[in-house]
């Protein structure tokens, strides 16, 4: 059990959910210092129920917000759970940001659809510093889809005393633009470095930096990315491999075959990560893991994870983005009875996939007219090419009654991103860089 050094006065509450981008125009500097507050709690339940246990306030040795100080009200609505901070005087919205759990992943998994099967899991959030007493909703969408705020905390900066953070070291700028105001900064976190290891782990964080920046629409917003690197160096390299009877004491405590699935490489322990990188000003996290077995995973506004794979990285790491930071989904499909997700009759959150049930709110503004819907896949295209915007079916790990918007795209076989998943990812850039 983690420490539990600050006791916060915490009560569950159920309020009215509603839509925070329906306000606009938080004027930064009446509400929010330019520092980063977050916190740390535990998500425990199961597939019927899950609630949350704050565990502690810290601000980020960063000493600055990463985040815009115009977009501070999340307008893209995608994502299970939501953080709303309300002022709590007048009960105004002053910031939200929508984001997806490894909990989710777990709820979907045999284990976690038991309902006596119970779990927890260390979630983190961040929001800039209230200059007054706020309220902090943790919320999550209720069955019609709408957030609604399952616990709520008080957070009143006039008697908050900041426990001291020790710096953390070995930050190094990747590609640093300027203001992170107004760039999307991204940090790399070296996870499985041996003492070792340390060229190895320098060479890397460029690698993976060309990486990321060599997939359009990255490429062509290069110059609105901050990226750095933050290793800690282990005892020995690698990291744990249950499948291989491998077990390391790793950064960030990440293993492989992650609810059951050989190929997922995650870590569980957000805490430690958090505090790895608190020196950084950043708003996504890319966890670089120094092993030779195929692995990642990523969650939306969470974090993203791959291997440093010669063959595989400069495809899983763009990939593991389209889900890290623009929330898509994966749009391949795959028989796995541990992943059970069905979407029945409505549509899903993630705007690549579509049940036909309401086209008109995903990507039908994109389809050539005459373009027959559903649409056939096309055969002997290029590896990397996507073929026309249609409705081919299947996607989100379906085979039937879920569509895709075209034959290839980076997120079912790491051909470029498709027009649909490109325009999210750019909306998204917009968000960080207003
Ligand atoms: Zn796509």
């Amino acid at each position: 059990m983690k420490t539990k050094s600050w006791i916060i006065a915490f009560a569950l509450v159920c309020l009215v959910g509603g839509n925070a981008s329906a306000q606009i125009n938080v004027d930064f500097d009446e509400y929010f210092e330019n520092k980063t507050l977050r916190l740390d709690y535990l998500r425990q339940g199961c597939k019927k129920h899950d609630t949350c246990i704050a565990q502690q306030w810290l601000v980020q040795n960063s000493k600055m917000w990463a985040g815009s100080l115009t977009q501070l009200l999340d307008p893209i609505d995608n994502g299970e759970y939501r953080l709303l901070v309300k002022d709590y005087a007048t009960g105004r919205d002053l910031y939200s940001r929508c984001y997806n759990t490894l909990f989710e992943e777990y709820r979907e998994t045999i284990a976690g659809r038991d309902k006596d099967s119970v779990a927890t899991f260390e979630e983190v959030v961040l929001m800039p510093m209230p200059k007054k007493k706020v309220m902090v909703c943790l919320q999550k969408r209720d069955a019609k889809e709408i957030f609604q705020t399952a616990t709520q905390l008080t957070f009143d900066p006039t008697t908050f005393r900041a426990p001291a953070m020790p710096t953390a070291k070995n930050c190094i700028p990747l590609h640093v633009n300027g203001d992170p105001h107004k760039k999307i900064d991204v940090v790399i976190v070296a996870e499985g470095y041996g003492i070792k290891d340390k060229k190895k782990m320098e060479k890397d964080f460029k690698k993976f930096t060309e990486y990321m920046l060599a997939q359009e629409p990255f490429k062509s917003r290069a110059k609105d990315f901050n990226v750095w690197g933050v290793g800690e160096l282990a005892k020995e390299s690698g990291v744990t491999d249950p499948n291989a009877g491998r077990y390391v004491e790793s950064a960030v405590g990440s293993s492989y075959d992650i609810f059951g699935m050989d190929r997922y490489l995650m870590t569980t322990e957000l805490f430690k990560l958090h505090n790895l990188i608190r020196d950084v000003a950043y708003d996504h996290i890319i966890i670089m893991a120094n092993c030779d077995t195929y692995g990642g995973g990523a969650i939306y506004n969470y974090y993203a994870f791959s291997a440093v794979l010669d063959k595989w990285s400069m495809w899983i790491l763009p990939h593991e983005l389209g889900h890290s930071i623009g929330g898509l989904a994966d749009e391949y499909v795959e028989d796995d009875p541990n992943y059970n997700k069905r979407y029945e009759d409505h549509e899903p959150l993630e705007p690549n996939i579509t049940t036909l049930n309401n086209f008109d709110s995903k990507w039908a503004d994109m389809v050539k007219k005459g373009t027959p819907i559903p649409t056939e896949p096309v055969e002997g295209l290029g590896k990397r090419d996507n073929g026309p915007v249609g409705a081919y079916e299947g996607g989100g790990y379906l085979a039937k009654g879920v569509y895709r918007p075209c034959t290839q795209c980076m997120m079912r076989n790491y051909a470029d991103f498709c027009p649909v998943c490109k325009k999210r990812m750019n909306e998204v850039f917009d968000l960080y860089v207003k």
